[in-house]
C-alpha cells in the first residue's frame, strides 16, 4: 500500500513541499486551517495569512526548485529579476554595490508577489492527483506511538481522525504541532514590526534592490513587476506602527520614505495600504521528534532583513524530500525517526549560518553608537573594494552555497 504523508499547514512552505513530494511520487494529505478561496475571477487580492500583501525575494536556488517543479513559467508572470543591489546607511558615506553582470550571474534572484505565488501553488495543488487538500480544518490534537502518528482536526463541530507514518508540521511561527510535541523554542523579540506595502516612484527601478539602514529601521526597497512599482519592507520600533499604517497617513509615510531614501528612486508618488508584521526570531529546540518533523516557520522564524526566511525553508523542504525519496526507493518507513534525525542534522549548518547572518545584520545596524557606525561605514567600503568578497556574499545571498 502507498504510504501517505500528512502536512499540517498550507502556507507557502506547506503547499510548495506538497508539490515537491507529489513530484517524487509520494502521496500527501494537506490540512489547512483557512478556507482557501476559489479563483473563478481575475482577482489577485490578498487572501491568506501566508499569501498576503507581501512580496518575496526568491533566491536563485528557490527559482531553480520551482523550475524543477515546472511552475516557473506561471510564477514569472508576476516576478522581476534583481540585477543590482545597493546597501547604504543613512547619514554615512559607505556604500556596497553588487551587480549581477559583474558576478557573472543572470540575476540575484526574483521578487514575486505573494498573492500570485499563492494562487499558482494552490491551483497546482488542486490539480495534483497525489495531493488531497483538506482546507478549513484546524488540527487540534497530535500524538504518536512506535508505528504511527495520530491527528485530530476540527471543522466546525465535525472532528476528523487521521493517522500517518509521517507528519510534517508546517503550521507557522506559533505552531500547534510544535507545542503538542512539547518542543521548546528559543525566542527573541526584536521589538520591531515590519511595515509592508507597495509604492510607485517617478524613476524606474531598473531592477535595482536597495537596503538602507536608517535610524527608524533597515528599509528594503525591491523592484516589482511594472517599471515604477517597488515593494517596501520597513521594520520600525514596535508601538510606532500606528504612525505609518492607516489611510490618513499616506502622505506622512511617503514623506518619511523620501527623507530616508533621498532622490535615488525619484519622487515617492503613491503608496498602497500598509500592513504590519511583528518581528521575532523563534527557533525550535528540536526539529524532529519520532515521526513528526517541523518545517518552515514552525522550525525557524527569522527576521526578514535579508529576505532569507522562505528561501531557507525551500532548501530544507528540498532536502527532506530527497531523504524521503530514498526511503521510498527502499520501501522503508517514511516516518523513520533515525532518518528524520539525519535530515535535521544535515540542515543545521545552513540554517545556523542564515540565522546568525540575519540576526547579526539586525543587531549590528540597530546600534547608533558612533564607533559602531564608523565600523559599519568601513565595512561597507571594504565590501565595495576588497576583491573576492562580493562573489562570496552574492552566492550566499542567492542561496546557492547551501
Ligand atoms: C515582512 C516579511 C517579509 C518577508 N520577506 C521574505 C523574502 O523576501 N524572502 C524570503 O525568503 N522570506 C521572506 N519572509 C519570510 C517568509 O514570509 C516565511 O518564511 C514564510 O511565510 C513561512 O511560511 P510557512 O508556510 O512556514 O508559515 P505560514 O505562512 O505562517 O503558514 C502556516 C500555515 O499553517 C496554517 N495553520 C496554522 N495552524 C494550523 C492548524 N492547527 N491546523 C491547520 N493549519 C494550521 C496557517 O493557517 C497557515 O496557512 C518575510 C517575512 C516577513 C514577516
Amino acid at each position: 500500500m502507498q504510504q501517505e504523508v500528512i502536512i499540517v499547514g498550507g502556507g507557502m512552505v506547506g503547499l510548495s513541499l506538497a508539490l515537491m513530494l507529489a513530484k517524487s511520487n509520494i502521496a500527501v494529505k494537506l490540512l489547512e486551517a483557512i478556507q482557501y478561496p476559489n479563483y473563478d475571477d481575475a482577482n489577485l487580492a490578498p487572501y491568506h495569512s501566508s499569501f498576503d500583501a507581501r512580496n518575496s525575494a526568491l533566491s536563485r536556488r528557490s527559482v531553480q526548485i520551482y523550475q524543477e517543479l515546472g511552475l516557473w513559467d506561471a510564477l514569472q508572470e508576476h516576478a522581476v529579476p534583481i540585477l543590482e543591489v545597493h546597501i547604504t546607511e543613512q547619514g554615512s558615506f559607505g556604500k556596497a554595490r553588487l551587480q549581477a553582470e559583474q558576478e557573472k550571474v543572470e540575476s540575484f534572484g526574483q521578487v514575486i508577489e505573494n498573492a500570485w505565488l499563492g494562487r499558482v501553488l494552490l491551483t497546482q495543488v488542486r490539480a495534483e492527483p497525489l495531493i488531497e487538500l483538506i482546507d478549513g480544518v484546524k488540527v487540534t490534537s497530535l500524538n504518536q506511538d512506535a508505528d504511527l502518528a495520530y491527528l485530530e482536526a476540527q471543522r466546525g463541530s465535525e472532528v476528523l481522525k487521521l493517522q500517518s507514518k509521517l507528519v510534517i508540521a508546517a503550521d507557522g511561527r506559533d505552531s500547534f504541532c510544535r507545542k503538542a510535541l512539547g518542543i521548546g523554542v528559543d525566542e527573541h523579540d526584536y521589538d520591531q514590526v515590519a511595515i509592508v506595502t507597495t509604492v510607485q516612484t517617478s524613476k524606474p527601478h531598473n531592477h535595482v534592490g536597495f537596503e538602507r539602514f536608517s535610524p527608524l529601521g533597515p528599509l528594503a526597497l525591491l523592484p516589482l513587476p511594472g517599471e515604477y512599482r517597488r515593494s517596501v519592507v520597513w521594520p520600525v520600533k514596535k508601538g510606532t506602527e500606528h504612525e505609518w499604517v492607516g489611510e490618513d497617513n499616506d502622505q506622512h509615510f511617503l514623506n518619511a520614505l523620501q527623507q530616508t531614501y533621498g532622490d535615488r528612486a525619484g519622487k515617492f508618488q503613491k503608496t498602497g495600504r500598509r500592513f504590519s508584521f511583528p518581528l521575532s526570531q523563534v527557533l525550535a529546540e528540536k526539529q524532529a521528534v519520532g515521526r513528526v518533523v517541523l518545517m518552515g516557520n514552525a522550525a525557524h522564524t527569522i527576521h526578514p532583513v535579508a529576505g532569507q526566511g522562505f528561501n531557507l525553508c525551500m532548501r530544507d523542504a528540498y532536502v527532506l524530500v530527497r531523504y524521503l525519496k530514498e526511503q521510498l526507493a527502499q520501501q522503508a518507513d517514511l516516518g523513520d525517526a533515525a532518518m528524520l534525525q539525519d535530515y535535521e542534522k544535515s540542515r543545521l549548518t545552513d540554517q545556523q549560518r542564515v540565522i546568525k547572518f540575519c540576526d547579526s545584520v539586525v543587531r549590528g545596524f540597530s546600534n547608533q553608537n558612533p564607533v559602531l557606525k564608523l565600523l559599519r561605514n568601513t565595512g561597507l567600503i571594504a565590501f565595495d573594494t576588497i576583491p573576492g568578497i562580493k562573489p562570496l556574499v552574492a552566492n550566499y545571498a542567492m542561496g546557492l552555497k547551501a
